[in-house]
């Protein structure tokens, strides 16, 4: 009896020692590392307990934005989609299988939005210079309209080739190829055992899991201040926030900003701010352009027809509006 007494405590004590040692060796904090890619910031930060380890995947995280950029960038001369803006007009291009599929996931978004999303709003959108104030006149613009149309792309799957119907299109990614970048590092990581972090890309964030015990909180910013209008509780799914106030110039009261109808190949104007919450930030990425372009009410009935999608939307009165699933915090 006496014996089983003294057993008990010493393997208790070799348990706590044991413990103890553990957590001297799992140090585990933040690492976080923010660059200017893509023509934006990006930012990725991951709990880890190795600092060598952590760098050297903040590291893959930061060539994994790179790799996209050179590929799907309208400004790099040497990127897949410029080649195909140079020379899709005039034969076939061939691109590859990464760049045609996310071609194909964009045209879905313009398919089920009656065309509001289309990559080929560039046709318009590649004349305006939001930084320099430059724009097209008014002749210009309107003819450069008429070739807004992703039904005028050919895509081949087979030979893997994109033309334009017409000569003067042109295509860009900025609606969908950040959304996509996160979701590919966000991938990257959780392989490589990632429990904890985030990932965003100018207006682009994804959570995986949450922020050690609570939830992340990501704030809206109010499209005409600094402040954050809302502060979202969020974890392990992917928000994205377009907005009329990131890239524009103001000319007579005008406001030119970079989110462009393609019905009247002009800059929307309905909505300051649109939110969305999806469990990809592809999805995110694509609809928050797409909900900014189609307005509160067919934006809200489209998120409302798709399952796991949410919105927040500020209007031009700065009114916020909210999809179905989710209680409008004044209400109550
Ligand atoms: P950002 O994070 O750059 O603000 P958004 O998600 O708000 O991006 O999308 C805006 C970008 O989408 C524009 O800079 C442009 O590249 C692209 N874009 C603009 N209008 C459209 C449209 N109608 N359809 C698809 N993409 C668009
Ligand atoms: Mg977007």
């Amino acid at each position: 009896m006496g014996l089983l007494l003294l057993r008990f405590p010493k393997k208790l004590l070799t348990l706590l020692l044991l413990l103890s040692a553990c957590v001297q060796t799992t140090q585990a904090e933040w690492f976080s590392r923010k660059e200017p890619i893509m023509g934006t910031r990006v930012f990725v930060e991951i709990w880890q307990d190795d600092p060598e380890r952590a760098q050297s995947l903040l590291q893959q995280a930061m060539d994994e934005m790179e790799r996209i950029n050179l590929l799907m960038s309208p400004y790099q001369d040497a990127s897949e989609l410029a080649k195909v803006n140079r020379d899709a007009a005039l034969a076939p291009v061939h691109i590859s299988r990464e760049l045609f599929n996310l071609i194909l996931k964009a045209n879905h978004y313009s398919d089920i939005s009656g065309g509001a999303f289309d990559i080929t709003f560039a046709s318009v959108g590649h004349k305006f210079d939001y930084r320099k104030h430059i724009r097209p006149s008014a002749e210009e613009q309107k003819a450069a309209a008429e070739l807004i149309d992703y039904r005028h792309l050919a895509l081949d799957p087979k030979g893997l080739t994109i033309a334009f119907a017409k000569p003067g299109m042109r295509i860009d990614l900025g609606g969908i190829a950040k959304g996509y970048a996160v979701d590919n590092v966000v991938a990257l990581l959780r392989a490589s055992g990632v429990r904890n972090g985030i990932v965003t890309a100018g207006g682009d964030s994804r959570l995986i899991g949450d922020h050690r015990g609570r939830p992340w909180m990501l704030g809206i910013k109010h499209p005409r201040g600094e402040e954050h209008v809302i502060t979202l509780p969020l974890s392990d799914s992917a928000v994205s926030t377009s907005g009329d106030y990131e890239r524009y110039f103001e000319e007579d009261g005008v406001r030119f900003h970079h989110i462009i109808d393609p019905a009247k190949g002009e800059s929307a104007h309905e909505l300051l701010s649109t939110t969305i919450l999806a469990d990809h930030s592809v999805d995110a990425d694509a609809l928050s352009t797409t909900v900014f372009v189609l307005g509160a009410e067919k934006g809200l009935k489209l998120v409302n027809s798709l399952a796991g999608v949410s919105a927040i939307l500020i209007d031009r009165t700065g009114k916020v509006r909210y999809s179905d699933d989710l209680v409008d915090p004044t209400m109550h």
